[in-house]
């Protein structure tokens, strides 16, 4: 981001515009619309303000020579269609420290104008930092039709009352809540119909906030704790339920699967808590978690347990729901999806496959231990697909126990690392190869898919096909 977005308050002083033609009147409607006053250097002699209408009064026609002019009060400088003049003028601008834009030339200007859905006090800004007003102009398209009409009602309703009623809830996150409940509920309904006076009718009857805001009787919110399963890596993968979690939490506690990307969905002033394993260093361990959960929920606030993939596959989810329960807190459990299917999904490994795979197991073999504990014996069923989690270390055992079954050394495997993320990474190769297929990869999470149907995978055929095109090149 180059570009951060601020909304100018128009009142504090005029805009200076500068130019002519179309692209200028194109600016005066916006700044006109927008309630601006504005000082207009017209370079040209048409400066016909009918269009205007009322808001003619707002514009004054400047005489000069702007170069020269006095610009103190004046909050930002536009030029459109003002050629030459405007390059000068953007200096001049840039030396006094005033916002500047000039039409289509970002090299002279120091700000620049969002694409605007308008809807009263919600105004959306969207920007492509200059470099794709087409872009922009789609996303607003979305943004109009996504936007109840009347949502600049519904802010303006609340702006009104907003004073008033949050004296009357002393803790902030209550106070938030609050005002969700409005929004969400009944009362911001009837606003976005257009019906006020019954929702001021029903807001009226509301005689305890902080108790509609969810407090108990000892005046605390109640917590809620939310397991999200934050997917494989790629953050469109968050399920529309896991991200509204992520964007309503107080606190997120996250595990070291989780990525930057996903992290970046959380909302802006939640508290972000790693919990996981970092580089070096071992986790806080799975009593500690429980119990910041349980503390969090007490507190009264909203927290997430983030976790890579999904709670309740490998992922401990079981036993913190556990501890929730027994704490007495309120819990919900939002699923994700899971390394396996990511991996399915992106290496095109299909886990079933009509009459040829019909099962499909998921394990760990995490250390040698695991591995050991695993009763191979029940996995030599040829149309069982194999899904290994946490197999890279474990993965002579794992081609050992699998060799012992009675498993073909030609049976497909692959080995596929960081699924969903920009660096994903994939080895195929038979089951007799497994060690050399993990020693092919450069970094963990990786998980084993083992089975025939890994024989349709994506990798597979483009190895078979540069082997088939290797022999065909070879001199007879
Ligand atoms: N709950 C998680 C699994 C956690 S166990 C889930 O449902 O996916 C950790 C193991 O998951 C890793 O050792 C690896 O085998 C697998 N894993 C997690 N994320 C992965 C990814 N992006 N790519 C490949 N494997 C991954």
């Amino acid at each position: 981001m180059r570009y951060l977005p601020v909304f100018l308050d128009l009142t504090a002083g005029p805009v200076l515009l500068l130019g002519a033609g179309e692209l200028a009147h194109a600016k005066l409607r916006v700044l006109a619309a927008a309630g601006a006053r504005i000082r207009w250097y017209a370079t040209d002699d048409h400066h016909d303000l009918d269009a205007l209408g009322a808001d003619a009064a707002r514009v004054e026609l400047a005489q000069g020579d702007p170069l020269s002019a006095d610009l103190s009060g004046v909050i930002a400088v536009l030029c459109a269609g003002a050629g030459d003049l405007g390059v000068a003028m953007s200096l001049r601008a840039k030396s006094l420290g005033l916002p500047v834009n000039v039409m289509d030339d970002l090299d002279h200007s120091t700000f620049i104008f969002p694409a605007i859905v308008d809807r009263g006090d919600v105004v959306v800004a969207i920007g492509t930092g200059g470099t794709s007003p087409v872009v922009a102009r789609r996303l607003r398209e979305k943004i109009e039709a996504l936007l109840p009409a009347r949502i600049g009602d519904l802010a303006g309703f609340i702006g009104e009352r907003r004073k008033q009623i949050n004296a009357g809830i002393a803790e902030m996150p209550l106070r938030r809540r609050f005002w969700e409940r409005i929004v969400d509920g009944p009362i911001g309904a009837l606003v976005l119909a257009g019906r006020n006076a019954e929702a001021e009718a029903a807001l009226n009857e509301i005689d305890d906030p902080a108790a509609y805001a969810g407090a108990n009787e000892a005046g605390a919110s109640t917590g809620h704790v939310t397991l999200v399963g934050a997917g494989p890596g790629d953050p469109d993968l968050l399920t529309v339920k896991g991200l509204r979690a992520l964007q309503d939490a107080d606190v997120v506690y996250y595990d070291e699967l989780v990525t930057p990307e996903i992290l970046d969905r959380i909302r802006r002033d939640a508290a972000r808590v790693p919990v996981g394993r970092r580089v070096g260093k071992p986790g806080i361990g799975q009593d500690a978690v429980n119990k910041l959960l349980i503390e969090a929920a007490h507190a009264g606030k909203r927290a997430v347990r983030l976790k890579g993939g999904d709670a309740y596959v490998f992922g401990r989810g079981g036993e913190e729901v556990d501890a929730l329960r027994k704490a007495g807190v309120n819990y919900t459990i939002v699923p994700g999806i899971t390394a396996g299917l990511g991996a399915a999904a992106q290496f095109e490994v299909p886990l079933t496959f009509r009459s040829k795979a019909l099962r499909i197991t998921f394990l760990t073999a995490h250390k040698e231990r695991d591995a050991e504990a695993v009763d191979w014996s029940a996995l030599t069923d040829t149309k069982m697909t194999v899904v290994v989690y946490m197999g890279m270390t474990a993965a002579p055992s794992v081609r050992a126990g699998l060799l012992a079954a009675g498993r073909s050394p030609k049976t497909p495997v692959g080995v596929f690392a960081r699924v969903t993320r920009a660096d994903a990474q994939a080895a195929v190769g038979t089951l007799d190869q497994l060690p050399e297929l993990v020693a092919r990869i450069d970094g963990g999470p990786a998980i084993l898919i083992i089975g025939d149907v890994v024989a349709h995978s994506a990798p597979w055929r483009r190895q078979n096909f540069s082997q088939t095109l290797a022999q065909l090149l070879e001199p007879a």
